[in-house]
């Protein structure tokens, strides 16, 4: 057990980074970040912040003595310099985990091979013929770059067969990935934790909606049939199991119309869909992160109020700063900024949540609030 007043080492320095450096730090551990970039939102909060990039192993090695377990915060973290440092500290999860999470050829494959239901797909390595890969999946369908992709980058939806043309010249020369389109009823997700000694936790199910490939807002509990919240529960906890995972992990999953449950993607860290925790569950996913990694038992994943999460992107200083009056000034609202300077159209600055009776009336609340913003 790695108990407070050690020092966590939190690879990636974004907002949730800077979540679980707040977690951490009440209940009295240390927390360095590892950063490309300086001035990080994680930094801004921690004992320790290092600027280095990923591949710098001196650095990174230098890093690692310090801190008596390491975590991940982002994905793209490459995994071999994770791999060269294994025997200086314990990292959580395994860079194994990683490394399958990160590339969507990969993780496709990974759930293929261990039977985890998923849109059909094909590969098509770097220039090879892209249309005839769509041509055997179908139209519709969504071409997805291989590596580097999230909140909708790297992917193009080809609709109908003149959308070819423009997916073959956008993705020319890298390797991609063609899933089938999901023309689903809803997005849902799991965020659960495991210990070392196996034990799980499950957080409730969230429901989200996206806009323009981006989070916009997750409704907690998911309006979902009982049943359905129940096998996305359970596909969790055993794929948690097959792959191995002491940390926390976020599963993005699609209801298809006649209800069966699809796995979209796999994040081996905390997950946007989950920072409705911090203030509507007693222990919080970044919490739960810290005891899964530091081998503390795992905490309560209650729902205490429906709740909805709302994403406040870069755009909402579109006519200068946001009325965070306002929002303050309701009573059912919390707020949670990151601490970053530069608000870009995209950018995930902040978030906030608004509790209530129900999820129905959570999510009118909150698309009221959104747009007095
Ligand atoms: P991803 O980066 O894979 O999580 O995709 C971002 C969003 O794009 C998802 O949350 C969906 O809203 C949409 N999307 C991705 N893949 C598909 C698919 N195969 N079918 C339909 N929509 C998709």
């Amino acid at each position: 057990m790695i108990l407070p007043g050690k020092t966590i080492g939190v690879l990636g320095g974004g907002q949730l980074g800077r979540m679980l450096a707040q977690a951490a730090n009440r209940l009295g551990y240390r927390v360095h970040v590892y950063e490309p970039q300086v001035n990080c939102p994680a930094g801004a909060v921690a004992q320790k912040e290092v600027n280095a990039p990923y591949d710098d192993l001196a650095a990174l090695s230098a890093f690692a003595r310090e801190c008596d377990v390491l975590t991940y915060e982002f994905e793209n973290v490459p995994a071999a310099p994770l791999k060269a440092i294994e025997n200086l500290t314990k990292l959580r999860p395994h860079w194994s985990v990683l490394e399958t999470c990160q590339n969507r050829s990969r993780e496709k494959n990974w759930l293929r091979d261990h039977k985890f239901p998923h849109a059909r797909f094909e590969e098509v390595p770097a220039g090879g013929d892209l249309a005839a890969g769509i041509r055997a999946v179908g139209v519709p369908c969504v071409v997805k770059t291989a590596d580097f992709g999230y909140d909708g980058k790297g992917q193009l939806k080809v609709m109908a067969e003149g959308d070819i043309a423009a997916a073959v010249a956008r993705f020319a020369g890298q390797p991609v990935v063609i899933e089938q389109f999901v023309d689903f009823a809803c997005e849902i997700s799991v965020v659960l934790a495991r210990s070392e000694s196996a034990a799980v936790r499950v957080f409730p199910v969230a429901e989200n909606i996206h806009t323009n490939h981006i989070l916009d807002f997750s409704i907690v509990p998911a309006r979902v049939p009982p049943e359905t919240a129940a096998a996305a529960e359970k596909m969790a906890r055993v794929l948690a199991e097959k792959i191995g995972l002491v940390g926390v992990m976020g599963i993005e999953m699609f209801v298809a119309k006649d209800g069966s449950v699809l796995v979209n993607e796999l994040a081996p860290r905390t997950h946007n869909s989950g920072h409705y925790t911090i203030d509507a569950c007693p222990v919080s996913q970044f919490e739960q992160q810290v005891r899964a990694i530091c081998g503390l038992p795992l905490g309560d994943t209650r729902l205490l109020s429906p709740v909805v999460m709302v994403n406040i992107l870069g755009d909402a200083w579109g006519r200068g700063e946001p009325n965070w009056k306002d929002l303050l000034a309701q009573p059912a609202a919390r707020l949670h900024l990151y601490g970053k300077a530069e608000p870009r159209p995209g950018r995930k600055m902040g978030h906030f949540t608004v509790t209530a009776r129900d999820a129905d009336m959570a999510l009118e609340m909150a698309r009221k609030y959104q747009v007095r913003l």
